[in-house]
């Protein structure tokens, strides 16, 4: 009698483990996006067989560091930059980067197993041509001085993700702690952008004057490239007509642009195992 029980309280206990081995999903977009939402991602599907073995999306990296973004400002101008003007770059470069990590957020809370609440972003290191064109002499970035790639200065190889993407840093001077995972990588005299997993390109002059804006609409634009999602210059979704990532169509991160970074991660959150 007694060891029958134990048996059965055993067998339950097995039937039923505390925690599930794939957590359920969570995914409730508006039922007017549903449609356009199911045609994005199998276009996506088509257009990227490699999808789900890429490792170096904007989500790659968040998840590598446990939630904070480091960036490094190739200064692509021979523009000076003041200690206030250096700082202004961060800080609109923070509140951009925030809006797309806002749309992870439901109640305050993660969507969908989103670990985050707050993803800080630091700026670790500036590229320049002359270090006379950077106006402070304090250390509070790493500095690197005419390292060309592409034709552009860029911080050291040995620190960057795109280069080390094992997350592994020996060649950096400052270890994982000066390491960036992304380029904010700023052109003078350049219209439109660029963005993908090795950060985002857009025109010095364009971000310089759009400092104190709400919305800099090309770098979210950019930013949402980091992170995976794609560019709608020859076809649109049924149903919807304007999202920022169909370019020149919005000018701010719409209710289907959140849907689409949120499919992106739903899509991707099962290699860690959330
Ligand atoms: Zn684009």
């Amino acid at each position: 009698m007694f060891l029958r029980k134990t048996i059965l309280t055993i067998a339950m206990l097995m039937a039923v483990p505390a925690t599930p081995a794939v957590a359920a999903d969570q995914w409730t977009p508006p039922s007017n996006l549903v449609r356009p939402l199911d045609e994005v991602w199998r276009h996506v599907e088509s257009t990227y067989p490699n999808l789900y073995g890429f490792r170096n999306y904007g989500w790659d990296q968040i998840m590598a560091n446990r939630g904070y973004i480091n960036y490094c400002v190739r200064w692509d101008s021979s523009q000076p930059v003041s200690p206030a003007l250096r700082d202004r770059v961060h800080a609109a470069l923070s509140r951009q980067f925030k809006k797309w990590m806002d749309v992870q957020l439901e109640n305050g809370q993660g969507y969908n197993n989103w670990p985050y609440r707050e993803v800080p972003v630091k700026v670790v290191g500036w590229a320049v041509r002359d270090r006379n064109t950077l106006q402070w002499t304090d250390n509070s970035v790493d500095i690197y001085v005419n390292d060309i790639r592409e034709n552009a200065p860029q911080c050291s190889e040995g620190c960057g993700r795109f280069f080390n993407q094992n997350g592994q840093y020996p060649r950096c001077p400052g270890g994982v702690a000066r390491h960036y995972d992304m380029s904010l990588w700023l052109t003078a005299g350049m219209g439109g952008g660029f963005g993908g997993d090795w950060g985002q390109r857009i025109g010095s002059e364009y971000y310089v004057n759009s400092l104190d804006n709400d919305n800099i609409h090309i770098l979210l634009h950019e930013i949402g490239h980091s992170f995976g999602l794609d560019d709608f210059y020859d076809w649109t979704p049924t149903g919807v007509c304007c999202f920022l990532m169909k370019a020149g169509s919005a000018a701010h991160i719409t209710e289907f642009d959140k849907w689409m970074f949120r499919d992106f991660w739903r899509h991707l959150k099962n290699r860690w195992g959330l």
